[in-house]
């Protein structure tokens, strides 16, 4: 495949890969799944979606993506992990190994403990948008330590909800399943990407509930 220059990568082995593609064409960046190493070509940014770290592990070993992402990241590309996908970039994983090991935090899987105490709240990042945003966690792990160069974007009770150090942006909700553009709008223009200004709000108006659970098949 071609790179498609200033587009975003989703790594698109497990988890939800489609509603992080839609929120990059709502603002207006090109979105592409990346299953195969070759894929990583010309990507400004990836996105490692959530669904569930030990799969996505596996498979990123199996399929050889492991050591090709770190390879582009070596050579720039930046990446915003979401919930598993944050596990996967952290240093530290409390209690278990780590993976990729890029970012300076230490994380605390499933913290809130199990999948029925997912939950949705609003909170103020102000870094990221003017308006508090709607945030939803799913079996979410906890941000539990940043490093000196790691910036908190989000700090609720006793944990880091968001953070980010240079090049990479880890968030333990999922913007993706929200009418807020406004963490994509972020990554894009932590990517160097020239996205528009959002107004206030930043909320698709088309947004549904149900939008993200349509299949829409992208091979
Ligand atoms: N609990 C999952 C894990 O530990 C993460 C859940 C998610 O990505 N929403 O991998």
């Amino acid at each position: 495949m071609s790179a498609t220059v200033g587009a975003v990568g989703v790594l698109d082995l497990q988890g939800g890969v489609q509603e992080h593609l839609d929120h990059l064409q709502r603002i207006g960046v090109t979105g592409r799944p990346v299953k195969r190493a070759v894929e990583l070509a010309g990507l400004a940014g990836l996105i490692i979606p959530g669904g569930e770290s030990t799969c996505l592990a596996r498979l990123l070993t199996i399929f050889g993506l492991r050591a090709a992402i770190e390879q582009a990241y070596d050579k720039g590309l930046n990446l915003w992990g979401t919930c598993a996908g944050a596990i996967l970039l952290a240093r530290e994983n409390v209690g278990e190994a780590s993976f990729l090991g890029l970012i300076d935090i230490a994380v605390n899987r499933n913290a809130f403990g199990s999948q029925l105490d997912s939950f949705h709240c609003t909170a103020l990042a102000p870094a990221v948008a003017r308006e508090p945003l709607p945030l939803t966690f799913i079996r979410a792990p906890k941000i539990v330590r940043i490093g000196a160069g790691v910036r908190a974007l989000l700090s609720l009770d006793d944990y880091v909800a968001a953070a980010e150090d240079a090049r990479i942006l880890v968030t333990v909700f999922h913007p993706e399943l929200t009418p807020s553009l406004a963490f994509h709008r972020y990554f894009a223009h932590k990517c160097g990407l020239n996205v528009a200004e959002a107004d206030d709000a930043d909320l698709d108006p088309g947004w549904t509930p149900h939008s993200w659970t349509r299949f829409s098949p992208h091979a």
